[in-house]
């Protein structure tokens, strides 16, 4: 079978390799669609691996499955993830599904989603995937693993109705807050990123400013919102000044979002005074745990969430490194999909 083998976000050869044999307890999928998501095209997050297949944003049906497996059977349509909580340690039993150690370290996707085929092991068929219900299209399920990270993080953050948003980064995650976040009802939003696509799209998904990052931000905020600060922060871009900016943003009261962050050694600075005394909240979120995606994939289903109208590029394996070029110069460009079994 064919794969794309990734060697740097430049770099990534179309390679030919055995289709993984499954054992009693796997699953073999034939990826339909699976998404280059952002965190794949982040090279000093990636490199460190390679050579490898990425992909963790795919759906596809079940072509052979392991004896001992009567979740599923061959035919199914399915949406699955490479990463699954176990369930059982001290993390997992507090709640904190995504800080579990085995989630964070075991992968079970052989070789991944940039391929005809994908063996599926262990915990991620138990608990990890997901049939597909019959009306949502294999593209879209290649979306519910980027949106259920977002919806985990709107729920870590409280969101409530009426809350008035600003969102750094409009990538497919600070677009995807900028929808879930409308759907939740929240008040007024406020976007900024470095590209005008980008901008016009936010505010055609409903932020009400859409402003370039050099823009004063916290002037656009107070003008729309009584001469107030945002209740909600969310950062959607792994760049030091974003964080910066969030610190400055948030209102009294407030909660702070680091759902992107800046690389490793790049500190931030902070003198917690004002946050002490002003009831400023921080928040963390990484990955997305089963509850998240059943959560996603229903906002989906229901219409709820339209994530149809993010897809802006499509690539058979072949042209995988068109696809990742087009995603990592992320011009013009929201979500490039890959479809293996497409020529
Ligand atoms: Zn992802
Ligand atoms: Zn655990």
């Amino acid at each position: 079978m064919r794969v794309g083998m990734y060697y740097n976000n430049n770099r990534i050869e179309v390679e030919e390799i055995p289709v993984p044999k499954i054992n009693k307890r796997d699953i073999l999928v034939k990826v339909m669609a699976s998404g280059i998501c952002g965190s794949d095209i982040l090279e000093w997050y990636r490199i460190k691996r390679a050579p490898l297949v990425l992909g963790h944003e795919l759906a596809g049906e079940i072509v052979e499955i392991g004896e001992e497996v009567t979740k599923f059977k061959k035919g199914d349509r399915v949406f699955t993830t490479h990463h699954v909580p176990c369930d059982e340690c001290h993390s997992c039993l507090r709640g904190h599904h995504t800080a579990c150690n085995i989630f964070q370290t075991k992968n079970n996707f052989d070789p991944g989603g940039f391929s005809e085929y994908l063996r599926v092991s262990g915990k991620s068929v138990d608990t990890g995937t997901f049939l597909l219900p019959d009306e949502m299209s294999y593209e879209e399920g290649s979306f519910i693993e980027p949106l259920g990270t977002v919806v985990r993080g709107l729920r870590a953050i409280d969101l409530k109705p009426g809350d008035t948003l600003l969102i750094l980064g409009c990538g497919i995650a600070g677009l995807l807050m900028i929808k879930v976040a409308r759907a939740l009802g929240a008040g007024r939003i406020v976007a900024t990123d470095i590209e005008d696509y980008r901008l016009a799209t936010a505010k055609k998904f409903g932020a009400e400013r859409a402003i370039h990052a050099d823009e004063n931000i916290l002037d656009t905020i107070r003008e729309i919102n009584n001469s107030r600060l945002a209740d909600k922060v969310i950062v959607c871009a792994g760049v030091l000044s974003a964080a910066q900016k969030a610190l400055e943003a948030v209102e009294r009261g407030g909660t702070i979002l680091f759902f992107a962050v800046p690389n490793p050694g790049e500190l931030l600075t902070i003198d917690l005074n004002p946050f002490w005394r002003n009831d400023v909240s921080f928040k963390t979120c990484y990955g997305a745990a089963p509850i998240d995606n059943l959560q996603a994939m229903e906002l989906i289903r229901s219409h709820n969430i339209d994530v149809k109208d993010m897809i802006t590029h499509r690539f058979s394996l072949k042209d995988i490194a068109k696809g990742f070029k087009t995603a990592s110069e992320g011009k013009n460009c929201l979500k490039v999909i890959i479809k293996p079994h497409n020529e």
